[in-house]
């Protein structure tokens, strides 16, 4: 007979039984209140709790973009949320000037360009931030005020780039350029500090599965009045994507052209509401320490390993919620794979630095610390990755650990 409870351990136990963090920068982790509120049965989308929960929404929505003006939202992912912001602002043959720091810039400029729109792109490569300079420049060229919307991106995911965005209304402001600034918050809203209306912002995206805690499947497009007016001709609008009656439905129907995502709602709503028992600027705080922390590991690493390095070389531009970095192909695969099986810690790979088909790709990966992320994770994930570098045999500096440590301890 043979008792399995009381059998003998495998020569190496399985370290990675427990819960799972799933450290890639989107979806992210949810929370137990999130995914609590989602299990109820199908509510009534004509009267009761649902309709009348999604009123007290809207508020909640705009206040965690910083604007006081209109949002639309639709049931889709980031990718729709471009296609919306395409769709209501711009006519075939419209100009749009998009700034890009990594694979995300690339991607709405390719919704916008496929729709209709005459796409100019500065590319400023995938670690370096936006050269407000040459962007300036660029304008002062377009003497006609042709450039309609300069497209750009919060934080680009795959670099973790983030770009100055005050400092990008200064320069339309400084030109005196007319165009409309769209900004793409996907990766960063509810992590990196933002404020649309005071920072000038025409238009701004956003989906719910990063920094808003929510499972994929809802975007969000806010507005001003500005881009309001200027899209009010838009003839690239159709009726699904239209935000007009979406942002101000006389039937509760029309803010989703149909029937609500009713469960999602139920799961933002609670996620909304821990933002703001937080606060935002507590929201923001408890980020900025994490992406320390998580910088300060990578450095000690670093210390003797060429290979090692963060993407983006000076803090002032790097994101709050992702983390890009290099190990030295093939290194970052094997880490992930480690960290992963060996430990419940799935990292992210890296994205747009160069082809899956090319070898040099296995050498970069990302780590994310977007939405419902707290200190024991970030130390936790760092752990496992410091465990599977002794693991790997990949040679690595000291002290890692204890830096980061140091600045979850000391801020
Ligand atoms: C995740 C992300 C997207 C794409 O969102 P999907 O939901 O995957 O379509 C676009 N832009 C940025 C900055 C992102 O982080």
């Amino acid at each position: 007979m043979h008792d399995t409870l009381s059998s003998l351990p495998n020569a190496r136990p399985d370290l990675s039984r427990g819960r799972p963090y799933l450290a890639i920068p989107g979806p992210s982790v949810m929370p137990d209140r999130v995914l609590n509120a989602m299990h109820r049965a199908a509510p009534n989308i004509y009267a009761g709790a649902l309709p009348e929960m999604v009123a007290a929404l809207w508020p909640d929505l705009r206040a965690v973009a910083g604007t006081a003006q209109h949002v639309a939202a639709y049931i889709g992912n980031g990718h729709a949320a471009w296609e919306a912001a395409n769709a209501n602002l711009f006519s075939r043959g419209d100009r749009a000037l998009v700034l890009s720091t990594g694979r995300f810039g690339l991607g709405w400029a390719e919704s916008a360009r496929a729709m209709g729109v005459e796409v100019e792109v500065m590319d400023f490569g995938t670690s370096a931030p936006v050269d407000m300079a040459q962007v300036e420049a660029r304008l002062r060229q377009d003497r006609e005020g042709r450039i309609k919307a300069v497209l750009t991106t919060h934080v680009d995911t795959s670099s973790s780039v983030r770009t100055d965005i005050p400092a990008l209304r200064a320069v339309l402001d400084a030109v005196a350029h007319p165009a409309l600034l769209c900004v793409d918050c996907i990766a960063s809203l509810g992590c990196d500090e933002y404020h649309m209306d005071a920072w000038g912002v025409d238009l701004t995206v956003a989906a719910s599965q990063k920094g808003l805690m929510t499972p994929p499947g809802m975007s969000f497009v806010w507005f001003s009045d500005k881009a309001r007016a200027a899209g009010a001709e838009a003839d690239l609008r159709t009726p699904y994507w239209d935000w007009r009656k979406r942002a101000a439905p006389e039937e509760f129907w029309q803010y989703w052209a149909g029937t609500a995502p009713t469960h999602h709602l139920f799961g933002l709503r609670e996620a909304l509401s821990m933002l703001r028992e937080e606060g935002m600027a507590n929201v923001w705080a408890r980020h900025e320490v994490l992406a320390r922390a998580v910088w300060a590991a990578f450095d000690a690493w670093a210390v003797g390993n060429a290979r090692i390095g963060l993407n983006v070389a000076d803090p002032a531009h790097r994101s709050r919620a992702v983390t890009a970095a290099r190990l030295g192909a093939p290194d970052a695969t094997r880490l992930r794979d480690w960290t992963e099986t060996q430990a419940g810690v799935t990292l992210g790979i890296g994205l747009g630095m160069a082809l899956p088909s090319d070898p040099a790709w296995h050498g970069f990966l990302r780590v994310a610390h977007m939405g419902h992320v707290n200190a024991h994770m970030t130390l936790g994930a760092l752990g496992v990755m410091q465990a599977g570098l002794i693991a790997l045999d990949i040679p690595h500096g000291p002290g890692a650990l204890e830096a980061a440590a140091r600045v979850i301890a000391l801020g």
